[in-house]
């Protein structure tokens, strides 16, 4: 097999030399002249290339291309003149034509004495010479402009218009390149998806012009902290990709993130403003399969997902187990639509006490889902149906479903004090809430006293002023409230005078610590005796032992309950252990203080 080294040349093996001027060898036959004037003429490069590389027939035209002397092309191997990263590739394609005899065609980049680089369209044919030997013909065409504007056409096309950094595109072709090359020399790569927390407030508040001149800094900071051989590239909008290769490990990533996050903190000064953003991140690592640019985009956007959902200002990493959660969610979330249309959804009643006598003075409905493979704890459901809305539609029907049950209950002859409702803030926010706690108000006819809806401290915080009026208009329908989770939310106690309440329920987290902790003790004393300042009701939340009850009944908190009492249960079974005198029905308000 003809094997073709360019280092042969050195080593002698060149074929009929051409040392003078003209267009030909001085040995070449009359008709082999013609020919060669003929490529002369034509302009473009025209060599005859040795077995051992050596180039031993050359055009001056070939010369002019290439900026050398002719001699020197002469006295060349095929090596020297082509640019230094492109030999590898050039002398496979020679060898290969040496070997199969088949022409070649390819844009190879040459070197040029005065330029640099000139880019050819090389076709290579091989030619039986007269000695019977083999050599290889070489013409080609300068397209280097042709090379360039294509070079530059190809740059813009993986380029983000506004702030210059790569685009998607980009990502793809590094994604693709790193499945492509030495799966033994890679190093573990892992792609970063960042998109900064309420971007839309800078667009809103200050205009999408200024909007722009944020990313573009935010692109120059990117491209600053990344590693030269990281790639920024941004997918839209806020939204950017940051490529890191050759991680070595899960903390080197984490602290390129950490770095990313702490450059996103630092100010921007926008339009005569000082703005402060932050950002959530995403991080998914290579699997090791190969793997197209949107499936590894995917995995990061799921943990991209997660960090929003944990409350922005973080990243976080995706694993199998997350998408596992996520999935789970998802399937959780769809069958929530069919358990509505199923009747699935019920409501469990946990009596409230009076500590002391012990007798029941009203219930709190709580929501059950007896799903096909289980029921499924509201503390799963509930955010689920608060981020898709469906909230709305639950909670309008549990207040309907509870005012009913009471009405029933009355009808029964089992007469509760109240009862209580849990509201999300997400349904305290909907312009439909009041009307559809009016209607069930309405269409049950009860007295609007016996109902009390439990909202918590961060629903009523978030606009107080919105929530003053809805307070205030359901308030005058004779709605009353209390404070659900009570000190765990916001600890601004001035609102507390402000909006119409009726009672605080201490925190489960609290009476459940309170035995064991000083601290604890200090904080449902101090609840109850705010409480009793402000004229408000006090219930302990998560009763579950004696001690418990003892410490509250000492600390004068006059409503509990809890699993020491009895746990939420369906109506049918709240009714029997009435009658069976299990509970017993306390008289007068609870709630009037
Ligand atoms: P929450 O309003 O604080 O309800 C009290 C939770 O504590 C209930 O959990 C109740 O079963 C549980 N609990 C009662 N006594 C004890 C006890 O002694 N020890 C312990 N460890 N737990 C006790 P549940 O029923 O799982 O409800 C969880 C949360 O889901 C509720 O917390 C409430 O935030 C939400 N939720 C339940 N039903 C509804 C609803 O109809 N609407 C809305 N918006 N949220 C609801
Ligand atoms: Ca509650
Ligand atoms: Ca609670």
């Amino acid at each position: 097999m003809t094997s073709f080294t360019y280092d042969a040349v050195r080593a002698g093996h060149t074929l009929e030399p051409v040392r003078s001027g003209g267009v030909a060898g001085a040995t070449a036959p009359a008709g082999n002249r013609d020919a060669w004037a003929l490529l002369e003429a034509w302009g473009g490069l025209a060599l005859q290339v040795g077995e051992a590389g050596n180039i031993f027939q050359a055009t001056s035209a070939s010369a002019d291309l290439l900026a050398f002397p002719r001699e020197y092309l002469l006295h060349a191997s095929i090596k020297d003149i082509i640019a230094f990263d492109e030999r590898e590739r050039a002398a496979q394609l020679l060898q290969a034509c040496f070997r199969d005899g088949l022409p070649k065609q390819a844009e190879i980049r040459f070197a040029n004495a005065i330029t640099g680089t000139r880019w050819i369209d090389l076709r290579i044919c091989r030619h039986a010479n007269a000695d019977g030997r083999a050599s290889l013909l070489l013409f080609g065409t300068d397209v280097t402009k042709w090379a360039q504007k294509l070079h530059q056409l190809t740059e813009q096309s993986l380029t983000d218009p506004l702030t210059g950094v790569g685009n998607r595109g980009l990502i793809r072709n590094r994604v693709e390149a790193y499945f492509t090359g030495d799966a033994a020399q890679r190093g573990r790569f892992a792609i970063a998806l960042m998109d900064l927390d309420g971007f839309k407030k800078v667009n809103d508040s200050l205009g999408h012009e200024v909007g722009d001149i944020l990313l573009k800094e935010l692109a120059q900071r990117l491209a600053a902290t990344v590693r030269s051989r990281d790639t920024v590239a941004r997918l839209g909008g806020d939204e950017f990709v940051i490529l890191l290769d050759d991680v070595t490990s899960d903390d080197a990533a984490v602290g390129v993130l950490e770095q990313i996050m702490r450059v996103c903190r630092q100010p921007f000064h926008l339009a005569g403003c000082q703005v402060r953003v932050t950002t959530s991140i995403g991080l998914a690592f290579a699997s090791g399969v190969r793997e197209s640019e949107s499936q590894l985009l995917r995995r990061a956007d799921r943990a991209m997902y997660e960090a929003k959902a944990q409350g922005n200002n973080r990243y976080c990493l995706y694993s199998s187990e997350l998408d596992h959660r996520l999935n789970e969610q998802f399937r959780i979330e769809q069958d929530l639509f069919e358990a509505v249309l199923n009747g699935e959804l019920f409501l469990h009643y946990q009596p409230i006490f009076r500590v002391g006598p012990d007798t029941v003075c009203a219930v709190e409905a709580l929501m059950r889902w007896e799903h096909p493979d289980g029921a499924i704890s509201p503390e799963v459901f509930v955010p689920l149906a608060e981020s898709n809305g469906l909230i709305n539609h639950l909670g309008a029907w549990a207040v309907r479903c509870a005012c009913a049950q009471l009405a029933a209950w009355d009808a029964n002859g089992v007469e509760l004090g109240y009862v209580s409702v849990n509201v999300s803030p997400v349904q305290f926010r909907h312009p439909g809430f009041v009307d559809s706690v009016r209607s069930a108000i309405r269409d049950t006819g009860i007295n609007p006293h016996r109902l009390v809806l439990e909202i918590t401290e961060g629903a009523l915080m978030t606009d107080p002023k919105a929530a003053g009026n809805l307070l205030a208009e359901l308030g005058a329908l004779g709605i009353r409230f209390a404070v659900d989770d009570f000190g765990t939310g916001y600890s601004s106690l001035s609102y507390l005078r402000r909006f119409p309440l009726s009672a605080l329920k201490i925190d489960r987290s609290f009476v459940a610590d309170m035995v064991d902790s000083p601290h604890a003790r200090t904080i449902v004393s101090a609840v109850l005796s705010l409480a009793r300042e402000l004229g408000l009701v006090a219930i302990a939340e998560g009763v579950e032992t004696e001690a418990q009850c003892d410490l509250l009944a000492t600390q004068r908190c006059e409503l509990a309950q809890g699993w020491r009492f009895a746990r939420a249960m369906g109506p049918n079974d709240f009714e029997d252990a009435v009658r069976a005198g299990r509970f017993r029905i306390g008289s007068g308000d609870a709630l009037s203080a």
